[in-house]
């Protein structure tokens, strides 16, 4: 799939009923990105303005059912593209919860071998989900709607196939992706350490987006203030459990966003953050 444009056409089928079942027309016309408060792990939940659903990540543990239930319509059951940036338990095991729950459609995923109890389920998982399975790599796109090619998702990381490839530390495998929904911009980025984000760096890729998903829980591996410049997010979204065991996120990031003057917003202090986009303005907001 070198190169390759991925098109989702099941993110159509259900237009005609979240029409019906949407009351607030100008609502209906947002794309929503939420950063789920899971406790310590990554769970980001986008809706487009059809009602159909994302998943990237699923935290540590059943919180996501319950969140993903707060914001699903009741009779959608569907989540049609989830996206497990690397196989650790934070990110992880809330999909499981979430493949036995609902149907879903498609799995975007590195590939990589490892040797957890978790990742044996999860193969267990996707396998009896008859989902289709991508295998991610580079310069894939998802193309949110077939009438708007502005609005996707495009793979940054990694930038060749992982698949088959063992790793004890799965972070730096974590794919990175960056949401583009006209004029504004989400980057998304697992748990990549410095050394990805220099590489990154280093192919010149166009990383600026209006929103950045602080890599690793806010960790001091992590957003080096050159990578930081280079996205220049207006806000940093930090997914942490409360009173972490790992002491994330390290003071050492948080004095780099605040020295670029970046908005910072933690799901243990601020709870679930909710931005919404039209495609040329963004609002947030968040609640405990
Ligand atoms: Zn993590």
């Amino acid at each position: 799939m070198k190169g390759g444009l991925i098109i989702i056409g099941i993110l159509f089928v259900l237009n005609i009923l979240a029409w019906v079942a949407v009351d607030d027309l100008s609502r209906a016309q947002l794309l929503e990105v939420i950063f789920f408060n899971v406790g310590q792990g990554d769970a980001i939940f986008i809706q487009t303005p059809q009602k159909h659903q994302i998943l990237i990540d699923g935290g540590p543990n059943t919180a996501i059912l319950e969140k993903l239930g707060a914001e699903m319509p009741f009779w959608d059951r569907t989540i049609d593209l989830i996206i497990l940036t690397h196989p650790e338990s934070d990110h992880m095991l809330g999909l499981l919860e979430v493949l036995k729950r609902y149907k879903v459609e498609n799995i975007l995923w590195t590939g990589i071998v490892r040797d957890t109890s978790g990742y044996k389920e999860w193969l267990k998982s996707i396998r009896d989900e008859k989902a289709k399975i991508i295998i991610v790599q580079a310069s894939q796109k998802i193309i949110l709607s077939r009438s708007d090619i502005d609005k996707f998702i495009e793979v940054l990381f990694p930038f060749e196939s992982l698949e088959g490839k063992e790793f004890k530390d799965s972070n730096n495998t974590s794919i990175v992706a960056k949401l583009v929904f006209d004029k504004n911009s989400f980057l998304f980025t697992g748990d990549i350490y410095k050394t990805i984000e220099k590489e990154i760096l280093d192919k010149g890729i166009d990383i600026g987006s209006d929103v950045l998903k602080v890599s690793h829980h806010g960790s001091k591996t992590s957003s080096a203030p050159e990578f930081i410049d280079k996205v220049s997010p207006e806000i940093a979204v930090i997914q942490v459990g409360k009173d972490n065991s790992y002491g994330h996120p390290h003071k050492e990031t948080l004095d780099t966003l605040e020295k670029y003057g970046i908005i910072v917003l933690r799901s243990d202090v601020d709870g679930d953050i909710k931005i919404f986009s039209d495609g040329i303005k963004y609002v947030f907001n968040f609640q405990n």
